[in-house]
């Protein structure tokens, strides 16, 4: 409700209230003097008869009728009119009709503590109303006013023989007038109900009255009103119309008063909501830019992932292909073939077949590589893999149970070897069959370029259960029949027999030697330059350890150290590599020469709980601070089964030594490992540099490697370079630290020492850099 309205209401039942407190008023003094009038006329209709005394005294029933008709008379209000004696006794009653069953009081109920002479009224309540007024009189209950007025004389009732003249005579003489002497009563009773119907109209006028004042007054009160809050209203509207941002000017100020104060206040709320509004409005252009910009950024980012994600997936597919098959043949290659053979030979030991395993090594491999070149060798290993495949498939004798165990039933081994296993051979005889056929196969020349290759190849059967039961016997069994045959002069079959263990003397020896190498001071550290392809500058050197045999000379680590790790003799010649060369490190830098950092490979058999105390041992012992130190540490290591790997390789890394991870993605693994261990580096291993400038797909491999290698935030050093067109590769692909044959192999330390000369590195790039240019500008001849 407005305020104009609720001031309305509020003065209009006030004036309504008071009108009717007026209106009440009025009616109660018309109804007063109504009464009061009617009690005057009653008791002056009373005294002016002088004969209602004689016919009382008389009782003189027809005049006292008459009598009784002249006071109803009076007025519609009387309801009864009684005539009493003095002693009490109702000579006469007269009722109006509707009256009839009203209850009629003694004389003496109706003039207690009366003095005779004085008139009385006296109230009762009562049920009977005159008719058609019942629903009033439950508003204002019924009640009967009775008058009683004495009728007096001056004569005596009482005097005896008493005559009608008498009275008469009394009323004559006034002399005689020397007491008064009541002679009866009256009784008139009156409605008060009827008596307040006489008022009505006066009521009613009164109301009329009233009701045109109110009229007035509702008028007068509605203008002033409206005219008093009409700018509150306003201001109200104009509030509302603030709040719900419809209003941006400011408010004409007028008036004066509160009306001024508030809209003064009105406008202050606007400006300020103005500039709010202004400032909300910048805010979000500035953020739907940067959640614009933002979107951008992810979609990019996004793509990026994608690509990244599916670079390393097809780098996955391709790491696990490199892990189970040979790069060259596309055979399978010793782990998935070892692993297929431990199969079978499981399922023929318990059915009871026979199986064989035939191992089949070129002879004089060497020389075809040394006089045609390794491609020339390369595509011999690829023409004599395709040969053994053809000539077993034509072979029915060799069961194969389904398609793809006929592509896992030959394997290039490494080198010029390969491996076939035979199942379900009825007798030995069969496998000689098969092992025929092959020599047989080889014969014919092969087509390598330009010219004709004529080999020939040694093959040794080994047969389970008589030879071996597990695949390493096996293997050591048909090795030991294949090294027998090349002993008997080669192009031939050897099945093995145990005689032949003597023949495995050469590498007992071996073991014997290795076992006394330390000891004996056989053992040296070479070490090879990391030199930065762009500055010349060497970054570090890895220490690779050499075996000077007094009969066999310098033999290459990949030889022996296999052998050391079977016969546990690793820890012992790693551990005193470690400390070879952190010691050659700290001698360096006493003489003078610079290098930030020496690299040593760790097997993975040396990491146990103890090595980190010989590591910080080795540090303390030689005074190197730990950032000296870079291990190299390989997949097999990471993806292995030693439980407390990752813990071991943190507490290296939390004496602040360098981690690489070495000959990465040669073994097959999901590269989550990289992830798990805290590692510094990433030595991209030589096999994928090879034909690296040829071969598009293994570029797009290399590529892979590095973007996924600096995502994870890896220094990366490449390893094996021995081609300017390589160096180039990598520049290009901005990798700094190469370490390759091209700029040199392992040296001893002393040769070590003449490479840290500073400019020497120096002079040997900027020959390659010329070699570049030459290069570019024979192309752009071409
Ligand atoms: P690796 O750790 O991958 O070491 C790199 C090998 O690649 C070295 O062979 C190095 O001479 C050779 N290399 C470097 N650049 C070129 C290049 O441009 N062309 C070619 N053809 N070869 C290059 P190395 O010294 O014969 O060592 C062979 C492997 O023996 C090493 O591979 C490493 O796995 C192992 N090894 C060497 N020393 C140790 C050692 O102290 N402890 C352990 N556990 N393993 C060692
Ligand atoms: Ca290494
Ligand atoms: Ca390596």
């Amino acid at each position: 409700m407005s305020i104009a309205g609720r001031l309305n209401a509020l003065l209009m039942t006030s004036a309504f209230v008071l009108i009717l407190l007026l209106c009440v008023a009025i009616t109660q003094r018309e109804y007063a003097s109504n009464r009061d009038a009617l009690l005057l006329q009653a008791s002056a209709v009373a005294a002016g008869k002088p004969e209602l005394a004689v016919a009382i005294h008389f009782k003189t029933a027809p005049q006292l009728a008459v009598a009784a008709e002249d006071f109803l008379a009076l007025s519609p209000a009387v309801k009864r009119v009684r005539m009493f004696s003095n002693i009490g006794d109702e000579l006469h009653s007269s009722v109006a009709p509707w009256a009839r069953d009203s209850i009629s009081p003694s004389l003496t109920e109706l003039r207690a503590n009366t003095s005779p002479l004085d008139e009385a009224l006296t109230r009762f309540s009562s049920d009977t109303v005159p008719p058609n007024m019942e629903v009033f009189s439950l508003l204002i209950p019924e009640i009967e006013l009775v008058r009683t007025i004495p009728v007096v004389s001056l004569i005596d009732p009482l005097r005896e023989g008493l005559m009608r003249e008498d009275f008469a005579i009394s009323m004559l003489d006034p002399t005689a007038a020397k007491s008064l002497f009541v002679i009866g009563y009256i009784e008139i009773a009156i409605s008060r109900t009827s008596l307040l119907l006489v008022g009505a109209p006066t009521f009613a006028l009164s109301a009329g009255g009233g009701l045109i004042l109110l009229l007035i007054f509702w008028f007068i009160v509605r203008t002033s009103t409206r005219k008093i809050t009409e700018p509150l209203g306003k201001l109200a509207r104009l509030a509302d119309d603030v709040a719900a941002g419809r209003q941006v000017d400011p408010l004409p100020v007028s008036g004066g008063g509160e009306v001024r104060h508030i809209t003064e206040i009105l406008n202050g709320i606007i400006a300020g909501m103005v500039r709010h509004k202004k400032a909300i409005e910048v805010d979000r252009k500035m953020l739907n830019m940067k959640v614009d910009r933002r979107e951008e950024q992810l979609t990019l980012q996004r793509k990026e992932l994608d690509e990244a994600k599916e670079k390393v997936s097809a780098t996955e597919d391709r790491l696990r292909h490199l892990a189970y098959f040979d790069l060259l043949t596309g055979l399978p290659n010793r782990r998935l073939f070892s692993e297929q053979l431990s199969l079978l030979l499981r399922l023929a030991l318990r059915h009871g077949e026979r199986l064989a395993l035939l191992i089949l090594d070129i002879d004089h491999f060497k020389r075809v590589n040394d006089s045609l070149g390794t491609d020339a060798g390369d595509q011999l290993l690829r023409e004599v893999a395709l040969r053994l495949e053809k000539s077993l498939r034509s072979s029915d004798l060799a069961h194969r149970s389904s398609k793809k165990e006929a592509l896992m039933d030959l394997s290039r081994m490494g080198g010029d070897e390969f491996a076939v296993v035979l199942n379900k051979l009825p007798d030995e005889a069969a496998a000689i069959q098969v092992a025929s056929r092959i020599l047989k196969a080889m014969e014919r020349p092969f087509r390598i370029g330009e010219s004709e290759v004529t080999i020939s190849v040694t093959m040794g059967i080994a047969l389970t259960p008589a030879h071996g039961k597990n695949t390493e016997s096996l293997f050591r069994a048909a090795d030991t029949a294949m090294m027998s045959g090349k002993k008997q002069g080669r192009n031939c079959i050897q099945v093995y027999d145990d005689g032949m263990v003597t023949a495995n003397k050469e590498r007992l020896r071996l073991e014997n030697d290795l076992r006394r190498a330390r000891d004996r001071k056989q053992l040296i550290v070479h070490y090879q330059p990391q030199v930065n392809g762009r500055t010349a500058e060497v970054t570090g050197a890895e220490a690779l350890v050499r075996w000077s045999h007094p009969d066999h000379g310098l033999i290459p680590p990949d030889q022996w150290i296999p052998i050391a790790e079977e016969l546990g003799l690793i820890t012992d010649i790693g551990n005193w590599v470690l400390d070879q060369a952190c010691r050659d490190l700290a001698e360096l830098r006493r003489s003078g020469r610079d290098l930030a950092s020496i690299s040593v490979n760790i097997s993975a058999l040396q990491l146990t709980d103890s090595f980190v105390d010989v590591v910080s041992e080795t540090l303390k012992r030689t005074r190197l601070s730990a950032n000296s130190l870079q291990l190299e540490l390989t997949e097999g290591l990471m993806i292995g089964e030693q439980k407390n790997a990752v813990a071991l390789v943190e507490q290296l890394k939390n004496l602040g030594i360098r981690l690489s991870i070495d000959d990465f993605g040669t073994g097959y693994s999901a590269l989550s490992y990289l992830t798990q261990f805290p590692l510094d580096e990433l030595k991209v291993d030589r096999s994928f540099v090879l034909g690296i400038a040829d071969s598009p797909q293994n570029a797009e491999l290399v590529k892979a490697i590095l973007a996924m290698g600096k995502s994870l935030g890896l220094g990366i050093v490449v390893e094996g370079v021995e081609r300017v067109d390589e160096l180039k590769f990598f520049r290009e692909q901005n990798v700094d630290c190469i370490q390759g044959f091209l700029f040199s192999p392992a040296v001893p330390i002393k040769k070590l020492h003449e490479l840290l000369e500073p400019e020497h590195f120096k002079r040997s790039l900027e020959l390659l850099e010329e070699q570049l240019k030459g290069d570019s500008m024979q192309i752009e001849k071409a």
